[in-house]
C-alpha cells in the first residue's frame, strides 16, 4: 500500500512521504517539528519539546534568535549573493569582527563544515610543498581514530568508522591514523613529510570523548618542534559550546588553522570558516580555491549577528556555568544503567552500560517526556542544549533523565 493519503495524522502523513521519496541516510526520531523558539521546538501536533541536540551545536544561540532573524531578513531583502567575482560590503566586516574575536590573522569563508575541513587539508598540503619543502605528492596528514570531520570522499577516507567509510572507496592517500589521546603515538607518527595534524579538541560524534589533560598542549609542542601545522576542528566544540569561545583555550594553546561552522550562523544558514593565525593561508593565490556561496553577503550578515549574540548575551560564560550545574545534577542521578557522565560546558554525554538496553530507548522515553536528545553510537546520549539555557531548565533536563534512565 503506498497511498499516502490514508495516513490519519499530519505527522504520519509527513513521515510516510519521507519514507516514500527520501534517501534513507538518516534514522530520525519520529517527531515532525514545525516551529522553534529559544530552547524549545514544537511538533506538528502542537507538542512542545526542549531541544537538547541543538542541531549538533549549530543552534547555540537558540532557535530563531530575533536578532539573527532581523539581520537575515534585512540582508535578504537587500543583497544575497554576488559570488567572489565581485566584492560585497559584508565580508570585510565579518573578516574584521571574526579575526578580532578569535585573535586570528586571516580567515577564509566556506559554507559547510566539511568544506572548511577540505580547505584546511588543501592549504596544509600546499604549505607543505611550498614552504616546508616536502617532495611533490608526498605530503602526509595525521588524524585521530574515531574522528568525525564530515562526509566528503577525502574525509570519510580517513574515518575509522565502518559505517562512514564502507563502500565509498577508493580513497585519497596521504593520511595516517593514530589513537586519539595518545601523545606517544602522535610523536612516533610524525615524519619528515608530515605537513599537518588534524584533531577535534573533544570528539563529539565519537560520544563526547575528552582527551587526557595535556594532550592538546603536547600536540601543539610537537607540531611547533617538527614544523607541522596543527589543525583543530572546532566545528562542534567552538563558539561557546564547551564554556570557552574555542575549546583550545582549555589547554591554553592556539592552533595554526582553526575550523568553525555550525553555530557560526546560529543555525540560520550554512556558514563555515578557516581561521589562520600564521602565514599558512598565504600559500593560496587567486583561482586556486573557492566556493560560489562562500563569503556571500547573506551568510556574512547572519554570521556577524550570530557572533554578536554570542558575546553580547554572555552565552559562553552561561554555557560554562549552567553546564557545570547540569553535569553535577546528571552525575548525582542514581541509576544502575549509567556508566559515566562526562563533558565540558554544555557539551555533555551520559554513557550507559552495555547491558542497559541501548541509548535509543532512553531517547524515545525522553521524547515522550518532552525532551529531544539523540543517541550517538549505541550506548551514549549526547546532551547539547542551546547555550541560552537557564538554571531551572537545566534542572528540568536532569529531572527528565532521572525519570527516564533505567
Ligand atoms: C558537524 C561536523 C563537521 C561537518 O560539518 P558539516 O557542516 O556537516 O559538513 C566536521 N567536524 C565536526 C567536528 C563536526 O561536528
Amino acid at each position: 500500500m503506498n497511498d499516502i493519503s490514508l495516513h490519519r495524522s499530519p505527522a504520519d502523513h509527513l513521515i510516510a512521504l519521507e519514507a516514500l521519496y527520501g534517501a534513507k541516510n538518516y534514522k530520525p526520531l519520529d517527531v515532525v517539528l514545525t516551529r522553534g523558539e529559544g530552547v524549545w521546538v514544537w511538533d506538528v501536533d502542537g507538542r512542545r519539546y526542549m531541544d537538547c541536540l541543538s542541531a549538533y551545536s549549530a543552534v547555540n544561540q537558540g532557535h530563531c534568535h530575533p536578532k539573527i532573524l532581523q539581520a537575515m531578513t534585512e540582508q535578504a531583502s537587500r543583497l544575497t549573493l554576488t559570488s567572489r567575482a565581485f566584492r560585497n560590503d559584508q565580508l570585510p566586516l565579518l573578516y574584521e569582527e571574526l579575526c578580532a574575536l578569535t585573535g586570528s590573522h586571516k580567515m577564509l569563508p566556506m559554507n559547510s563544515g566539511a568544506e572548511a575541513v577540505e580547505t584546511a587539508l588543501k592549504v596544509a598540503r600546499k604549505w607543505g610543498y611550498e614552504v616546508k619543502g616536502v617532495p611533490d605528492g608526498q605530503a602526509e596528514i595525521i588524524v585521530a581514530s574515531e574522528n568525525f570531520h564530515g562526509r566528503t570522499v577525502a574525509i570519510v577516507g580517513f574515518s575509522t568508522d565502518p559505517a562512514s567509510r564502507g563502500g565509498f572507496g577508493p580513497f585519497a592517500p596521504g593520511f595516517k591514523v593514530v589513537p586519539y589521546g595518545d601523545t606517544e603515538a602522535l610523536e612516533a607518527a610524525i615524519g619528515p613529510n608530515t605537513v599537518a595534524v588534524l584533531l577535534e579538541p573533544i570528539q563529539g560524534e565519537a560520544g563526547v570523548i575528552i582527551p587526557p589533560a595535556g594532550y592538546l598542549k603536547r600536540a601543539r609542542e610537537l607540531c611547533t618542534r617538527e614544523n607541522v601545522i596543527l589543525i583543530l576542528d572546532e566545528i562542534q566544540t567552538g563558539l561557546g559550546r564547551t564554556g570557552k569561545l574555542l575549546a583550545e583555550e582549555h589547554e591554553g594553546i592556539e592552533a595554526d588553522l582553526t575550523l568553525i561552522g555550525k553555530a557560526l550562523s546560529g543555525g540560520f544558514y550554512p556558514v563555515s570558516a578557516v581561521l589562520s593565525n600564521s602565514e599558512v593561508m598565504s600559500v593560496l593565490h587567486p583561482g586556486e580555491h573557492g566556493s560560489t556561496f562562500g563569503g556571500n553577503p547573506l551568510a556574512c550578515a547572519v554570521a556577524r549577528a550570530a557572533l554578536r549574540v554570542l558575546t553580547e548575551e554572555g552565552l559562553i560564560d552561561n554555557a560554562a556555568r549552567v553546564g557545570a550545574r547540569l553535569k553535577a545534577n546528571l552525575s548525582a542521578i542514581d541509576a544502575a544503567s549509567v556508566k559515566e557522565v562526562r563533558g565540558r560546558g554544555l557539551m555533555l554525554a551520559v554513557e550507559l552500560h552495555r547491558d542497559a538496553g541501548g541509548a535509543r530507548r532512553v531517547c524515545e522515553d525522553l521524547q515522550r517526556r518532552g525532551l529531544l536528545a539523540k543517541e550517538t553510537h549505541e550506548h551514549t546520549i549526547r546532551i547539547a542544549p542551546p547555550l541560552i539555557l537557564d538554571d531551572s531548565q537545566a534542572d528540568w533536563i536532569a529531572e527528565q533523565f532521572a525519570a527516564a534512565l533505567p
